[in-house]
């Protein structure tokens, strides 16, 4: 008889393959059925698959770092809503299509709470990429060889697309002209977390548009949830008279 192992192999069951010899010793242990073991056998590589599938999701997103909503101190940000975070938490803004823009200065959590609603989304089983706003300018503008796929549908297609440190870059007028087909794109279809250090009158100067700008944000903000933080910068909290916004 050919070894169990190797018709595992070929099934490609790899996952399996290491939960098996246990889940016998528990089948015989507790003297199941064969259909009650069947059934177990089955589910194990149900569970292993849905793993790494979201093993898979998770390294395809390009976390910057895992934070996550639970870890997030609310009582030392009061400027951050936890009915609201706990509410986006449940991902309904998903499935509206709602935008979440995240404003305050460095330090206050901003890339911690898209980390952490990515987080979610992920492990809900949803496409979600991490960039920043200087990796989408130079990816986006980069000259494309033929045949190669357009590299704004991968920032289009995913149901939520974080854009990190926008105010961080200056936009040429290509840039800016992108970044408003990629809103635009994703508009009303897939919802986008964005964050900025700038406040909306300073959009202008970053696309050097300002018609462009105003454009851009109607679109970004007509179904959004805006969260201004202008709490104390989180990495500087052991800091003495480290009070109001810090530069860092
Ligand atoms: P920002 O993106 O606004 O500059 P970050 O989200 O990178 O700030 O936060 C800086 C560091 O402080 C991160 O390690 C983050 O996890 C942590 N942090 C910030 N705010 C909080 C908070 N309220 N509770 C717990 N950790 C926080
Ligand atoms: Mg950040």
């Amino acid at each position: 008889m050919i070894p169990m192992m190797d018709l595992l192999k070929q099934l490609r069951l790899s996952g399996l393959a290491e939960e098996l010899p246990r889940l016998i010793e528990e089948a015989r242990q507790s003297q199941l059925s064969y259909e009650a073991f069947l059934t177990c056998v089955l589910q194990q590589e149900i569970t292993s698959r849905a793993l790494r599938a979201d093993q898979r999701r998770l390294r395809k997103a390009k976390l910057p770092f895992i934070s996550r909503i639970e870890a997030f101190d609310f009582r030392f940000q009061p400027s951050v809503s936890k009915r609201l975070v706990q509410e986006l938490a449940s991902l309904q803004f998903l499935e509206t299509a709602t935008n979440v823009v995240l404003l305050g200065p460095p330090g206050v959590g901003k890339t911690h709470l898209a980390c952490g609603l990515s987080l979610k989304a992920i492990e809900a089983g949803h496409a979600v990429l991490f960039t920043t706003l200087r990796e989408l300018a130079q990816v986006l503008e980069a000259p494309r060889q033929p045949g190669q796929h357009d590299p704004l549908r991968r920032y289009a297609q995913p149901k939520l697309l974080v854009i990190d440190e926008v105010g961080y870059t200056r936009l040429t007028s290509e840039q800016a002209r992108m970044l408003f087909d990629l809103v635009a794109a994703r508009y009303e279809r897939a919802s986008t977390v964005l964050t900025s250090n700038l406040s909306f009158g300073e959009w202008g100067a970053l696309l050097g548009d300002e018609v462009l700008a105003t454009a851009l944000l109607d679109r970004l903000l007509h179904h959004a949830e805006v969260i201004t933080i202008n709490g104390r910068s989180y990495r500087m909290r052991n800091h003495a008279g480290a009070d109001g916004p810090a530069s860092s």
